[in-house]
């Protein structure tokens, strides 16, 4: 039998969703996997709470304001775990040698910093925040293929491609690349309908429970756009192999077909459990706490087209993705703002899709060949939208 050392995990984005998902994996496997670095933005508490469980060496606040609190709640708690604050603290203990693994689950472009840093330093990448490959991909992707960087896609539809190729890498015998979507808890709604929608409906989404920001983009549909261009860097495949359908039950969680008319697809319950073990075992496949799919007790499986003209966010994405350059980081950013004022309760469910189409509008791609000019570009694109959520705002 082989014996494995054991690997330290760095968790960024612990107290998430996807965090607590990858947490509950690691502890099945203890002989295997450790989280050795526990990191949230600022829920303190949270975090003092999972560190009392998982008792990692380094526990990250991003928020500085936080760190006493961390300091002294890890003390008080009799924890040897380290406590740090601060993005640059994140970067460190990411690169350093002691850590085997990253799980970048941190949400939005905030995220970036640690995923490349994870990237440049060669380290196993489970890679969940899309944002960050929206926003730099070539610069990522370059990154990890210098460093010899494994990164393992999370999100279930590039998990499941991942599986169906057995490598990132599309390969030229493959003739399309099908990215499922639920379609979201507003699937067959008119736009009309959708001017009225509220937040709590919104975050409330049929198949997946998530962090609120994704769950508006799922709503919006601008989640499967963002996906569309998380795959075309990770699989280097364009426009004319990606593919979207809609699949209200989201058991078959992506598609790749090949040149001789074979498709081969992944199927799983919904639950982010699966992408993670996949990510953390592979080429080995290990316990997720996760179940077969029954077939009998789910014996349908649709499919249907989605409606561009309903959630523009994805033609939107699809647009930002052939002009290429810095249309993503515009596309990215000026959502990021606009998700966060509707969860606010600032603005309708139209205007993220409205204040995302203004922002590419007044910020046409320019070709994007180093970090300093996308960040420029995401900047812009949220004071941009930040200035024109004026004319948006609810009553
Ligand atoms: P979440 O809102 O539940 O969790 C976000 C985590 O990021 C929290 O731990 C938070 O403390 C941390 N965070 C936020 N801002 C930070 C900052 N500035 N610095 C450091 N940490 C910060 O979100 P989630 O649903 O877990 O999603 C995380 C990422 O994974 C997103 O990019 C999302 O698109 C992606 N993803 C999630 C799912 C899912 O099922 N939840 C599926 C696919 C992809
Ligand atoms: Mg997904």
């Amino acid at each position: 039998m082989a014996v494995h050392a054991s690997r330290n995990v760095a968790v960024l984005g612990a107290t998430g969703s996807i965090g607590a998902s990858a947490l509950d994996v690691i502890a099945r496997h203890p002989e295997r996997y450790r989280a050795s670095v526990l990191a949230a933005g600022g829920n303190v508490d949270a975090l003092l709470a999972l560190c009392a469980t998982h008792r990692p060496d380094h526990a990250v606040i991003a928020d500085e304001a936080l760190y006493a609190r961390l300091r002294d709640g890890l003390s008080d708690a009799g924890l040897a775990t380290r406590a740090h604050a601060g993005m640059a603290a994140l970067d460190m203990l990411v690169v350093d040698p002691d850590c085997h693994v990253v799980v970048a689950a941190i949400v939005g472009a905030a995220g970036l910093a640690s995923t490349l840093a994870a990237a440049t330093a060669g380290k196993r990448l489970l890679l969940a925040n899309k944002e960050s490959l929206v926003l730099a991909g070539e610069l990522m992707i370059a990154a990890a293929d210098a460093a010899g960087a494994e990164i393992i896609p999370i999100d279930s539809e590039h998990n499941a491609i991942f599986q169906c190729l057995r490598s990132r890498q599309a390969q030229a015998q493959v003739s399309r690349i099908v990215l499922t979507a639920s379609g979201g808890p507003f699937r067959g709604r008119s736009r009309a309908e959708l001017a009225q929608v509220t937040r709590e409906q919104a975050i409330a989404h049929p198949k997946w429970v998530m962090g609120p920001k994704i769950s508006v983009d799922s709503a919006t549909l601008m989640n499967k756009g963002l996906e569309l261009i998380e795959a075309h860097h990770l699989f280097g495949v364009g426009r004319d192999r990606l593919d979207v359908l809609v699949h209200p039950q989201s058991l078959v969680h992506s598609l790749v077909e090949f040149v001789d008319g074979s498709t081969l697809a992944q199927l799983g319950l919904p639950d982010m459990r699966t992408s993670l073990a996949v990510g953390l075992g592979w080429p080995e496949r290990i316990d997720s706490g996760v179940g077969g799919l029954d077939l009998l007790k789910h014996p349908r499986l649709d499919f249907e087209a989605p409606d561009l003209a309903a959630f523009p966010c994805l033609q939107l994405a699809w647009e930002a993705m052939a002009a290429g350059g810095t249309a993503p980081a515009v596309l990215n950013a000026a959502n990021e703002v606009a998700v966060s004022a509707f969860l606010q309760g600032r603005i309708g469910f139209l205007s993220i899709p409205a204040l995302v189409e203004d922002a590419l509008a007044a910020l046409p791609a320019v070709p994007a060949d180093s970090l300093e000019v996308l960040l420029a570009a995401d900047a812009e694109a949220r004071r941009l939208t930040e200035h024109n959520l004026a004319g948006h705002l609810s009553a």
